[in-house]
C-alpha cells in the first residue's frame, strides 16, 4: 500500500539567483537551477525523503514534460503521469538582494479527453492507496469543482483524502457531500473561503474554524509560518508552538508540512504526534535555500521543542 500524491498543474521550478537585477537591460546569471516543481511534487520530494512508499500523478506535456520525469527518475521518485498535448509550464524566481521576483505561467489547457485519461489512471492507482494528497492549483480547462471528482473516487475507496489548495476549488471541495479528511490552509486562505477581508488574531481564527462551512471536515491545519499552526480537530481547537529558528528560504515549507501530515495519516499516527512532525518538516525546509529538501539530523531536537496545547 502507498501514498499517491496529484499535482495537475506542475512546473519546472526556475531559480535565477542574480547579484544585482536590472530592468530594461540584460542580467547574466551563473548559476540558474531547475528542478520538478508545483506544490505536489514538492510534497512527494518530502515524503520520498521520509522513506515512504508513494507514486506522483497528475498531467505533464511536451519536452518540459519529459524533464519533469527525468527528474524525478533520478530523485528516485516513483510516478505515473497521464500525458496532455499541450507543454507543462516554467514558473521563473528571480532572486535578487534577498529579494524574490516571481513569473509564474499559468500553464497548459487541458481538453476534457485529456482529464477523463487522468481519472482512468487514478482509479488504477487507487486500488493500492492508503492516502490520497492533492496539492495545488487546476490548469485551464479543468472545471472548478474537479478536485470533487477526486473526492468521490477516494470516497468510494474509503481513502482519506488531504487537499492543499485554495480559491474557488478548495471552496467547492469543503461544500461537497465528500469532503476531504483534512485541508491545510493558511490564514488567508480561510478568510478567503469564508468571504472575509482578514483575520487578524488567533481569537478571530478560532472563531472561523468553528463556521458552520468547516464542521463537517475532521481536520484543518492553519499554518502560521513563524507561529506555528492552529488545528481544529473534531470539535476540539489546537495551539501548536514552535521554537525561533534561523530561516533561509521558507518557499514550499506548506508543502513540508502537507508531508507531514500525510505521512502521519499514512502510518495512523495520533493527531497531535503527526501535527509535530508536519511542524518540524515545515521548519526544515525553511533552513534550507532548496525547496522541497529538509536536513533530517535537526530532527529530534526541533519535535522535542513543540507544544500542542488545547485552546
Ligand atoms: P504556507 O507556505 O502554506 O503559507 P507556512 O508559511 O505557514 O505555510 O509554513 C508551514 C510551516 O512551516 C509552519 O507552520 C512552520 O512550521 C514552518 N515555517 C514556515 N515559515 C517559518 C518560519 N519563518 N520560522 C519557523 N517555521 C516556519
Amino acid at each position: 500500500m502507498m501514498i499517491v500524491t496529484v499535482t495537475m498543474n506542475p512546473s519546472i521550478d526556475i531559480a535565477y539567483p542574480l547579484a544585482d537585477f536590472k530592468l530594461d537591460t540584460v542580467n547574466r546569471c551563473e548559476a540558474a537551477r531547475k528542478t520538478a516543481g508545483g506544490k505536489g511534487l514538492n510534497v512527494s520530494r518530502i515524503l520520498h525523503q521520509l522513506d515512504e512508499p508513494l507514486r506522483a500523478t497528475g498531467l505533464l506535456g511536451g519536452a518540459l514534460g519529459e524533464f519533469i520525469k527525468r527528474n524525478l527518475a533520478e530523485a528516485g521518485i516513483a510516478y505515473t503521469f497521464s500525458e496532455i498535448a499541450q507543454e507543462t509550464r516554467n514558473c521563473i524566481a528571480i532572486l535578487h538582494n534577498g529579494e524574490q521576483t516571481e513569473i509564474l505561467e499559468s500553464g497548459p489547457t487541458v481538453s476534457e479527453a485529456e482529464l477523463v485519461n487522468f481519472h482512468h489512471i487514478l482509479k488504477d492507482l487507487l486500488k493500492e492507496a492508503t492516502v490520497l494528497a492533492i496539492s495545488g492549483s487546476l490548469p485551464k480547462g479543468a472545471p472548478t469543482d474537479f478536485y470533487n471528482q477526486l473526492l468521490d473516487m477516494a470516497h468510494d475507496k474509503h481513502i482519506p483524502v488531504v487537499l492543499d489548495t485554495s480559491g474557488a476549488s478548495l471552496l467547492a471541495a469543503v461544500q461537497h457531500a465528500h469532503q476531504p479528511y483534512l485541508i491545510k490552509p493558511n490564514a488567508e486562505e480561510v478568510a478567503s473561503l469564508l468571504g472575509i477581508s482578514e483575520i487578524t488574531n488567533l481569537t478571530e481564527l478560532k472563531n472561523s474554524l468553528q463556521s458552520e462551512l468547516l464542521r463537517e471536515i475532521p481536520v484543518i491545519v492553519v499554518s502560521l509560518g513563524s507561529d506555528g499552526a492552529l488545528v481544529k480537530a473534531g470539535e476540539k481547537i489546537y495551539k501548536v508552538d514552535i521554537p525561533k529558528i534561523e530561516v533561509k528560504n521558507p518557499v514550499g515549507s506548506g508543502d513540508s508540512t502537507v508531508a507531514g501530515l500525510v505521512s502521519g495519516i499514512y502510518h495512523k499516527q495520533p493527531l497531535t504526534d503527526y501535527v509535530k512532525k508536519a511542524m518540524v518538516l515545515g521548519m526544515l525546509n525553511a533552513q534550507e535555500a532548496t525547496t522541497g529538501y529538509v536536513n533530517l539530523a535537526n530532527y529530534d531536537n526541533f519535535y522535542r521543542q513543540i507544544k500542542v496545547s488545547e485552546v
